[in-house]
């Protein structure tokens, strides 16, 4: 990248974006682009968020949609502090919170490693807040004393072992990354004998094409297929799910369906 410009200095902005809805961006995160030198942003962020940096400011997409590998962590990492020490500010835009499933850690050691100072900027992760915009809460008095949020594929492609142990407990388990596992996440709990546990489907939550199916670990399977619900999704199982405005309706009408 040429000659490095002496009067430049460095630094790095990792910036939790929220889930989707730009309104839903703290005040914090808005300053932040608002002095980008730079701005490299996920694949899950909403590019209307780019409006509050300058226009001046570089925009580099380097999203990686599930299946291809445009940008491997690697190449983001580099292109990060590279542009820091060419540019200045760099805001790093990442889906929900940064370091829920964003691994934002990994970005902050690499940066770290060059001495370039970060400072992190918490997000609505979608783990909690897709839930709460559906009026789901994650924890609830009486009926959910904890919640879990787990990855259906691991970094070896498996579903967490962790949800063999959520599906024993009483928790509230929220499941990122695990539509195309959900058959498998079903059988878990079956085995479990928790057929009759309540369970949400939740597609592109806090965006004008959020999509919501609720059943029971016994229907869940089959709403979301007849719904057509796709990535990105995050899975619900709990209690919890009862409380959703609508559920006894919409069990009653998938009931009359099949
Ligand atoms: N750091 C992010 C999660 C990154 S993992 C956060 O805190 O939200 C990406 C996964 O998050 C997706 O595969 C999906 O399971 C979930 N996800 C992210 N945004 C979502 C949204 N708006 N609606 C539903 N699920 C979402």
């Amino acid at each position: 990248m040429g000659e490095r410009n002496l009067n430049i200095e460095p630094k790095i902005t990792l910036l939790g974006a929220g889930p989707g809805d730009p309104d839903l961006l703290t005040l914090k995160g808005v300053k932040a682009l608002q002095t980008a030198d730079v701005v490299l942003y996920d694949a899950l962020t909403n590019e209307a968020l780019l409006t509050h940096a300058p226009a001046a400011a570089i925009k580099v997409y380097v999203g990686k949609r599930s299946g291809e590998h445009s940008f491997e962590q690697d190449a983001i990492n580099k292109l990060m502090v590279d542009y820091a020490l060419n540019y200045g500010h760099v805001v790093r835009l990442k889906g929900g919170d940064p370091f829920v499933f964003g691994r934002g850690y990994e970005e902050l050691d690499y940066a770290d490693s060059y001495n370039i100072p970060v400072t992190v900027i918490p997000g609505i992760s979608s783990s909690i807040g897709v839930p709460g915009l559906q009026q789901i809460p994650v924890t609830h008095r009486g009926l959910s004393e904890s919640f879990w949020v787990i990855t259906g594929t691991t970094s070896n492609g498996q579903v967490s072992d962790d949800i063999y142990q959520a599906a024993k407990s009483n928790a509230t388990v929220i499941i990122l990354m695990g539509l195309k596992k959900l058959p498998q996440i079903v059988e878990i709990f079956k085995a479990e004998g928790r057929h009759d546990l309540p369970a949400a489907v939740v597609q592109n939550g806090s965006s004008d094409n959020e999509k919501l199916v609720v059943g029971k670990v016994d229907s869940i399977l089959e709403i979301s297929k007849k719904e057509k619900i796709e990535a990105p999704a995050l899975l619900i199982f709990g209690e919890v799910v009862s409380l959703h405005p609508s559920f006894k309706t919409l069990i009653k009408q998938y009931a009359a369906i099949s």
